[in-house]
């Protein structure tokens, strides 16, 4: 006989300045879908995925902010009870890496101590040339170094991946990435 392995329930908020790519990146990891010119979502999105990473299997409960962390004080409505955070930002727009260095340090100051954060540089595909290589010259309109990237993750201590929600690179990782990481004290049995 066998047993199903237990669920374990994640919440996990998006947090990015507008249009990086946050719901873009939630609807390649739950329908492996892009939508070109996505219309804004308005209010909150709520959204689960199971993901099974080796024995474990992880339902994320996704909440995309939609914008709405703009509104400093909602915020924190949002990250409370978090055990886990995608901080985004578009590696074409250094204003977004700003804001997402602002973020980290916001969760790090008043999230939960155990939350894993992952930094997430999305777009990677508009940086690279039509034989799928990152495009070095300088017409490339990538304006956030990987090594930036890294640096604010290894400073504080959370994820970094870079990724593209249009053709899907690395976005499943993020998700791995960030269940692999979740401590096993978060644990409950709820399926
Ligand atoms: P949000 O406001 O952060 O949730 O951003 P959206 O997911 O709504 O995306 C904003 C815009 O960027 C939309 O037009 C998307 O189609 C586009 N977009 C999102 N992710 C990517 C990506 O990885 N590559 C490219 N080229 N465009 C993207």
């Amino acid at each position: 006989m066998s047993f199903p392995n237990p669920t374990t329930s994640v919440k996990l908020v998006l947090l990015g300045e507008a249009a990086v790519g946050k719901s873009s990146l939630v609807l390649r990891f739950v329908s492996n879908e892009f939508q070109e010119n996505k219309e804004p979502t308005i209010g909150a999105a709520f959204l689960t995925q199971k993901c099974t990473i080796g024995s474990k299997v992880i339902k994320y409960e996704i909440w995309d902010t939609a914008g709405q962390e703009r509104f400093a004080s909602l915020a924190p409505m949002y990250y409370r009870n978090a055990q886990a955070a995608i901080v985004v930002y578009d590696i074409t727009k250094p204003a977004s890496f700003i804001k997402a260095r602002h973020w980290v340090k916001e969760l790090h100051e008043q999230a939960s101590k155990d939350i894993t954060i992952a930094l997430v540089g999305n777009k990677y595909d508009l940086v690279k040339n039509d034989s799928g290589e990152e495009d070095d010259s300088e017409n490339s309109l990538r304006k956030v170094s990987i090594e930036e990237g890294q640096n604010l993750a290894d400073e504080e201590g959370i994820l970094f991946f870079e990724t593209s929600a249009k053709d899907g690179f690395n976005v499943n990782e993020v998700f791995i990435g960030i269940g692999n990481h979740i401590p096993e004290s978060n644990n409950n049995s709820n399926n």
